[in-house]
């Protein structure tokens, strides 16, 4: 399956790493089309995964599915006019169909804002029809010049929630939550630290009130914003006419949220936790969380080994009958590959446990964890296999968080730095530089002109520093909010 050639290492050449794993991992290969993704088994195990749990998320706090088309009128996406100056440069339009001329051109979907609002529009009439939470998971399409897989691709899976509100306190404490349920999801799932906050208007999505995101740090020390959350105000109610009648009487435009993440978590996690070996898959999210590698010499040892695997299966599938869709074993039976070769392959492909089981283990009755986050190899009874390979699982998943985010605040600078210090950072290692801001657009201009990088957020309350920066990073005016600073995908 997998050929021997060493990887290119992450320091080395980050973005050839990245590209070797996720071809290399079998979790996605080239289409084709230029700029679409395939999306192998490996890859979408984990999406599935990302899905499952985000969808129990979304319906724990009342959100319901639904599902929208995938070609919207063109005329809808200039109803709102920001939406349409953000969007139109990388719109897909279909011209022609059933071999005729379209009277009116259709967009394929880059965001469905427009033909939603369109919707609820429809059928909402009075404030007891509020609020209106909608999800839907679909594919959208956007036409990016530069694509990188999973990161940036024409087509993309992604979740969109669409809520409409009577208040717009309610929508901006819904923007606000499902913000707090994806950080919850990349730091308890993804095992990815997030920092959230508030975009600046430049970074702002295109027809919202206010974005906030969630932004991780890669790797190579640039940002990823990972989700955002917008608080739309009342710019689409108006554009599509979303009225309700109020309460209190009179007709009243409903205030919007929608929310949204997408495939491009798996390259976050690929640049989170991937090594000079492979990827790292938290076992929460991985499509195998432990895989069996039996080592015989003679075929009355294969038998014997075999039998044994067959045990450990058993008792691990015992021990996950008592905690339901825990475990996720694979026996690796294949002949003719060498153990040493299949170590390899799944290290590359991220499984975050092995068992190694040969003959004078079984003798022992007792089989080789080895982890993959720090292959730290731990003996195990074949008696208590079911509880040490759960209990493994949950430590590996936490200190997978812990690494992280002691990286993220090993390669964290906050304040007292100087502009060329700053500017020296981020054409070098980069980081996540928190440093102050006057608030003037032109400043923000200016120093992502001099430096490609932007202010990733104005993080939320808990990832302030203790002491508020007193000036501007570029201008020396006086901060009017602290701001996190970086390069990003
Ligand atoms: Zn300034």
């Amino acid at each position: 399956m997998a050929d021997d050639k060493k990887l290119t290492t992450r320091e080395a050449d980050f973005s050839a790493w990245y590209n070797e794993v996720v071809l290399r991992a079998e979790l996605a290969d080239y289409s084709p089309v230029r700029g679409c993704m395939v999306i192998r088994p490996n890859g979408y195990g984990i999406w599935e995964r990302m899905q499952r749990a985000l969808d129990d998320m979304f319906k724990a706090t009342g959100h319901e599915n639904a599902y929208f088309p995938l070609f919207i009128p063109e005329s809808f996406l200039h109803k709102e006019a920001e939406h349409v100056e953000g969007f139109a440069p990388e719109v897909a339009v279909v011209t022609h169909g059933g071999g005729k001329k379209l009277e009116e051109p259709l967009i394929v979907r880059p965001t469905s804002e427009t033909i939603i609002y369109s919707m609820f529009a429809k059928w909402v009439q009075s404030y007891r029809d509020l609020p209106l939470l909608i999800n839907q998971w679909a594919n959208v399409v956007r036409w990016e010049m530069r694509t990188r897989l999973f990161l940036r691709t024409l087509e993309f899976l992604w979740q969109e929630g669409h809520t409409a509100h009577a208040t717009h306190d309610e929508a901006e404490e819904e923007a606000r939550q499902m913000l707090g349920v994806y950080s919850d999801f990349m730091e308890g799932h993804m095992a990815m630290p997030v920092i959230t906050g508030l975009k600046t208007n430049a970074e702002r999505f295109a027809g919202a009130l206010r974005t906030y995101a969630c932004e991780a740090l890669m790797q190579d020390n640039k940002a990823l914003q990972a989700g955002t959350s917008h608080n739309l105000g009342q710019n689409f109610a108006k554009a599509f006419d979303l009225k309700f009648q109020a309460e209190h009487g009179g007709q009243e435009f409903a205030w919007n949220t929608s929310w949204g993440v997408s495939t491009r978590l798996v390259g976050g996690l690929v640049m989170t936790h991937g090594d000079d070996v492979g990827v790292r898959i938290p076992p929460l999210l991985a499509p195998t969380e432990l895989v069996i590698v039996p080592i015989y010499k003679s075929d009355d040892e294969r038998t014997r080994i075999l039998e044994a695997a067959d045990r450990v299966e058993q008792k691990l599938l015992d021990w996950e009958r008592r905690d339901p869709g825990r475990l996720r074993i694979h026996i690796d039976d294949r002949e003719g590959v060498k153990p040493g070769a299949k170590y390899y392959e799944w290290e590359l492909r991220g499984v975050p446990l092995r068992m190694e089981l040969g003959p004078r283990d079984v003798d022992n009755n007792q089989g080789v964890l080895v982890r993959r986050d720090t292959r730290a190899k731990k003996p195990v009874s074949l008696d208590t296999v079911g509880e040490d390979v759960a209990e493994l699982l949950m430590r590996i998943q936490e200190d997978m968080l812990i690494a992280a985010r002691d990286r993220r605040e090993a390669n964290s600078v906050r304040h007292k730095i100087s502009y060329d210090d700053f500017k020296d950072l981020m054409e070098g290692k980069g980081a996540f530089v928190y440093a102050g801001w006057c608030g003037d657009a032109a400043c923000e201009a200016q120093i992502k002109e001099e430096t490609k990088a932007t202010i990733r957020v104005l993080p939320d309350e808990e990832f302030r520093s203790a002491e508020a920066p007193a000036t501007c990073l570029k201008c020396g005016r006086a901060s009017t909010a602290e701001a996190v600073w970086a390069r990003a995908y």
